[in-house]
This record gives C-alpha cells, sequence and structure tokens, in this order.
C-alpha cells in the first residue's frame, strides 16, 4: 500500500518538473531572441564600404577607411 503511495506522489510531481524545465529552457530561448534584435539594430545602422569593405555608418559623409564619399555608395547600390 505504501508502495501505491510513493508512485502515485511521483504521478504527481514528474509532470511539474518536467513543466518547470520546458519553462526554464522557454525562457532562456526568449532571452537570446532579445539579444538578436539589438544586433540587427547595430548592423541597419552600418553598410559595407563597396571599395574597402570597411564597415561604414550610415550617417557618415565618407567611409573612415578609404575616404569613399557616401554618394559613391548609394550609386553603387550600397545602401
Ligand atoms: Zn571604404
Amino acid at each position: 500500500m505504501f508502495g501505491f503511495d510513493t508512485s502515485s506522489l511521483m504521478m504527481f510531481l514528474f509532470p511539474v518538473v518536467i513543466v518547470l524545465i520546458i519553462v526554464t529552457i522557454v525562457k532562456s530561448q526568449k532571452s537570446t531572441d532579445q539579444n538578436e534584435p539589438s544586433k540587427n539594430l547595430h548592423t541597419d545602422r552600418l553598410t559595407l564600404c563597396p571599395d574597402c569593405g570597411g564597415k561604414v555608418s550610415k550617417r557618415a559623409i565618407s567611409c573612415p577607411h578609404c575616404g569613399l564619399p557616401m554618394s559613391e555608395m548609394i550609386k553603387e547600390g550600397s545602401l
């Protein structure tokens, strides 16, 4: 009779533990998803220079690496 009581307790606790593990996994995945948009936002503000391949801010007047004017980058279709 005691054996039956222990197994019924386990049958109750087992799904609770599974749910807690799933919630922990989902929360950790959500935290990584929140980091990715900020990375995309960072790259959205940068473009690659067609001449030197360096990262250039879209607000820059010219490439800080090779001095290519931003108007030339627009012509190249990089923006
Ligand atoms: Zn450049």
